[in-house]
């Protein structure tokens, strides 16, 4: 499973459709700061579910819409898609590319996709349980976050290892059942 391709309207500084497209190998992005590259992390982490305005680094969730410069008026909506390559169907769906989008509208409500098909976010959190994709998932390590793993509560470190190991799923259903 690798991500292959980000697209982004709307959200935050990306005002007008930008795709980028990310190749085998590594990717840096590289610009002068308030060039929009922690946008580009924000925006993978809001497709996949980030519900945490201060973690997106804004004050409400409406922060994320495009708000507009001296020359450009306000957007209504936002919207991100990431794109999977899911020939090793490490994403547990009959796919070989899987793409997730998340749209939002300023009264807040938030549509979600799964290779356009209208679903719940609940769906894209299983999807990608235990595969180590997801906004809490261990494969976007933000600013500060390599000291929160090093030196937080064991109990903390513990989620970390238990995604990792591929039980998150199973702990997540027997939570659910018992809560009925
Ligand atoms: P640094 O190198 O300092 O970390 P960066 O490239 O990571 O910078 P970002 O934090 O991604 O920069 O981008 C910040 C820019 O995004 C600011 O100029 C800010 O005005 C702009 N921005 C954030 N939210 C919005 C919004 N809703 N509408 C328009 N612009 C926004
Ligand atoms: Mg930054």
């Amino acid at each position: 499973m690798r991500l292959k391709k980000v697209e982004i309207q709307g959200f935050k500084s990306f005002a007008d459709k930008t795709e980028i497209e990310i190749k085998n190998g590594i990717t840096a992005i590289v610009g002068p700061n308030g060039s929009g590259k922690s946008n580009i992390s924000d925006a993978i982490r809001w497709v996949l579910g980030e519900q945490s305005v201060k973690n997106l680094r804004g004050s409400k969730m409406e922060d994320i819409i495009f708000a507009g410069t001296s020359k450009r008026k306000a957007l209504g909506y936002s919207e991100v898609t990431i794109t999977f390559d899911n020939k090793d169907g490490e994403i547990p769906i009959d796919y070989t590319e899987v793409a997730v989008t998340r749209r939002m509208f300023r009264s807040g409500e938030s549509e979600y996709y799964i290779n356009k098909n209208s679903c719940r976010l609940k769906d894209v959190r299983e999807l990608f349980m235990d595969t180590g994709v997801g906004k809490d998932g261990y494969s976007i390590i933000g600013q500060g976050r390599i000291e929160e793993i090093l030196s937080n509560r064991p109990e903390d470190r513990r989620s970390i290892f238990e995604e990792a190991a591929g039980i998150v799923k199973y702990k997540s259903k027997k939570e659910e059942a018992e809560r009925k």
